[in-house]
């Protein structure tokens, strides 16, 4: 199971749990296995389910940890789909190709997350992600890449990243938000 993984896969894995990678994410229940079909329905459903939860609640309201607020995993998720959307392009391009790497924390820093408003986080992410999902859609799910940090993969196991990533936010931004009966009057 582990052993049918490509390098980018397992590479990927062992940053987020470590040596020994659990079948679903014991965070979110995401299903390691889950068919590159699967992870482009649930992407797709991630926009209008993130959308609901910042309707009827504050996602601006800073965490007294000084983490990420809620709306700061909205811009994350943009940025991925905006990211991987221009590395389909340059594998399309150039099939095989390393991909540049950046840090999150550091683009979340130069942005400014912590201030960006979550109206337009939810309509940055909704178009990034139908670009993401056209383009996914198109692509040869065999196209290999290079990642700078974990090796070999190819579009289905970057689709089956990015289906964690939204899936897990998600949960990231349900944790966060503050409802708007709990906010003081
Ligand atoms: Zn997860």
């Amino acid at each position: 199971m582990v052993s049918d993984r490509s390098p980018f896969l397992g590479g990927a894995l062992a940053w987020v749990y470590g040596s020994d990678p659990p079948v679903r994410c014991p965070s979110c229940g995401f299903d390691w296995s889950t068919t590159s079909a699967a992870s482009l329905h649930l992407i797709g459903g991630v926009p209008d389910a993130l959308a609901e939860l910042l309707e009827t609640g504050d996602g601006m309201a800073p965490p007294p940890d000084g983490t990420w607020n809620a709306t700061s995993y909205v811009w994350h998720l943009s940025d991925l789909a905006r990211s991987w959307s221009e590395r389909w392009i340059q594998l399309a391009d150039s099939p095989g190709a390393r991909l540049a790497g950046w840090d999150p924390d550091e683009l979340a820093r130069a942005r400014n997350y912590g201030e960006l408003p979550s109206v337009a986080a939810l309509w940055s992410l909704r178009t990034a992600t139908a670009t993401l999902l056209e383009l996914t859609a198109v692509m040869d799910p065999t196209t290999s890449f290079e990642h700078g940090d974990w090796g070999t993969g190819t579009v289905a196991d970057g689709t089956r990243w990015l289906a964690h990533e939204y899936v897990h936010h998600r949960r990231d931004v349900e944790m966060r938000v503050v409802q708007e009966s709990r906010l003081d009057p």
